[in-house]
């Protein structure tokens, strides 16, 4: 046992703690969703820049022992990064981390949702933007509505709960489903959270009038169902506000665009080979794999990581609301010269 004494936790210039860790585990995916990854070709992170699970582990108990309580493993998509039930394994048993959560496009997710609940994943999010198959079709380049929907019932009867579904709402796309979408969440016992489509890095056809904002979201479940009240909140890090309707069923919405919630993040994430961003928008982070792989101890990894989170004064969504005139975040061409500013890269 180290005889180290442990860490205090640490807190950015405007008092944020360092208390969510968004895991990517792979740049690649298995969909092409129009608003992340709407173009032909891509250049990947080379293989041989992947963490380990060994390496991934010693970057978590890094973070938790800064503080970090909650883990989300992402991507790209990753139920493709292979023999995944085995990080999920080493990351829910390091000391601080608190809950472990996945987000996929539940593709593949029927094979894997046992198996992750038996390595000790505690939650899972779902991203379903329709519920057509030709809409599913068009709009991730792929069929797999099947899919998805028995990686569902799979995450279900795992006990992988309490299931959460992320839409995407689309302006013209499927702001009509949003009722459908909330009582099949409502039937498979989940909560979906609408998400207002996002000018982040990959979202390369992003316009402000495709935006079906928090108002509107708010005022179509309220025709529908008689009303919509805020549900209080109980965790002021959590990006979604949630709203109930009057026969107590509650959906969340997660305002990026119109309502950003830049104050209260403690949030950052860590790309599949090990780039730190401290926020969304970041245009770069921290490398953190180098020092890993020259050798750095754990305590200098604490200290690299207290002392650059400690400097953090990101507020990405909060100043790109604040622009007279929005356009995606970045161009193409720049997406290609470097992949991590896309958002499949990062994770969301
Ligand atoms: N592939 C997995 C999935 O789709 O759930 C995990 C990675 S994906 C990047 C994470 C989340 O980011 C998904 O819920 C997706 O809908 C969301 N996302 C991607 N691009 C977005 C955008 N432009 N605006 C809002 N959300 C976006
Ligand atoms: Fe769609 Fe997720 Fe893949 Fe992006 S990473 S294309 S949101 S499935
Ligand atoms: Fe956090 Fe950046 Fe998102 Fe704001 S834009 S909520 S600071 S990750």
């Amino acid at each position: 046992m180290s005889s180290r004494s442990a860490p205090a936790p640490v807190s950015d210039r405007f008092g944020r703690p360092l208390g969510s860790l968004r895991l990517s585990v792979t740049d690649r995916c298995n969909l092409r969703c129009q608003y992340c990854m709407p173009e032909e070709e891509y250049v990947w992170l080379p293989r041989k820049d992947l963490l380990s699970f060994d390496e991934t582990a010693f970057v978590v108990e890094r973070f938790a022992a800064l503080g970090v309580r909650k883990l989300r493993i992402t991507g790209g998509e990753p139920l493709i990064r292979r023999h995944l039930p085995e990080l999920v394994r080493l990351v829910s048993v390091v000391p601080g981390i608190e809950d472990v959560a996945l987000t996929t496009n539940g593709i593949l997710l029927a094979g894997q949702a046992a198996a992750l609940k038996e390595a000790g994943l505690h939650r899972i999010t779902v991203s379903l933007d329709t519920l057509r198959p030709d809409r599913f079709r068009s709009l991730t380049r792929r069929d797999g509505l099947d899919a998805v929907r028995e990686g569902i019932t799979a995450a279900n009867a795992a006990g992988l709960r309490p299931l959460k579904l992320d839409t995407v709402v689309i302006r013209g796309f499927n702001d009509d489903e949003l009722v459908d979408l909330f009582e099949f969440a409502s039937d498979q016992g989940g909560e979906i959270r609408f998400i207002e489509y996002m000018d982040v890095g990959g979202a390369t056809g992003w316009r402000p009038d495709l935006v079906f904002d928090a108002d509107a979201i708010r005022a179509l479940m309220a025709r529908r169902y008689g009303g919509v009240e805020a549900v209080p909140v109980e965790d002021p890090t959590a990006p979604a506000r949630r709203y109930r309707i009057p026969d107590g069923r509650v959906f969340g919405i997660i305002a990026s665009v119109s309502e950003p919630f830049c104050r209260a993040c403690d949030r950052s994430r860590v790309t599949a080979d090990g780039r730190w961003f401290r926020c969304l928008y970041a245009p770069d982070g921290l490398d953190l794999r180098a020092p890993l792989r020259a050798g750095a101890s754990a305590a200098e990894m604490e200290a690299l990581i207290a002392s650059t989170w400690s400097g953090r004064q990101d507020r990405g969504a909060e100043e790109r609301a604040a622009l007279d005139q929005r356009t995606p975040l970045v161009a193409a061409g720049d997406l290609r010269k470097d992949p991590h500013l896309e958002m499949h890269t990062r994770g969301g």
